[in-house]
């Protein structure tokens, strides 16, 4: 009896949508879940196209990185001097003078290395306190060929703004 319009019968004891405890039943597959969803969380990553599937990967373990590298040991000097002399600037490929926090600061990003890439002082005063997604376009396509650091930052913020509420 897999019949497709059976789901959407209410008639067996055990599909019901109002469980009494709390928990919904997915309309795709009939089972009952608690996710905040109708659809439960195995269907709705189902429905997701494969590089869809990774980045949602991606950004689940990156946000999980940064909440612990928020609260572990900020930078060095000298791991800011390194950084500073590990290559030209990131965003223009000048040389690089100063260091950049890519997540900002003052935006609530992590004073952690692996949210800092060395940067000419011109990029850095045309950043200021702008997310990668509100600064020039060019300079942050020279940033991704450059650095996988600000691919990890765009994913993030690509993220929140398509799933606010996983
Ligand atoms: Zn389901
Ligand atoms: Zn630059």
């Amino acid at each position: 009896m897999m019949n497709a319009s059976l789901a959407a019968r209410p008639t067996a004891a055990t599909s019901t949508p109002e469980t009494g405890n709390g928990a919904k039943t997915c309309p795709r597959c009939n089972r009952q879940h608690y996710a905040w969803s109708q659809t439960c969380d195995r269907c709705r990553y189902n429905a997701l196209s494969p590089d869809e599937r990774q980045i949602r990967r991606r950004a689940k373990w990156l946000a999980r990185r940064q909440r612990i590298s928020a609260g572990g040991s900020r930078v060095t000097p000298a791991e800011l001097r390194e950084i500073r002399k590990s290559g030209s600037c990131t965003y223009c490929d000048e040389a690089s003078t100063e260091t950049d926090h890519i997540w900002p600061l003052s935006r609530g990003g992590p004073d952690t290395p692996d949210n800092i890439v060395p940067a000419c002082s011109r990029c850095n005063r045309s950043k200021g306190t702008k997310l990668l997604t509100e600064w020039q376009r060019g300079r942050v396509e020279q940033g991704l060929l450059a650095s996988e650091k600000i691919k990890d930052e765009i994913i993030r913020l690509t993220w929140l703004a398509a799933d606010p509420a996983p």
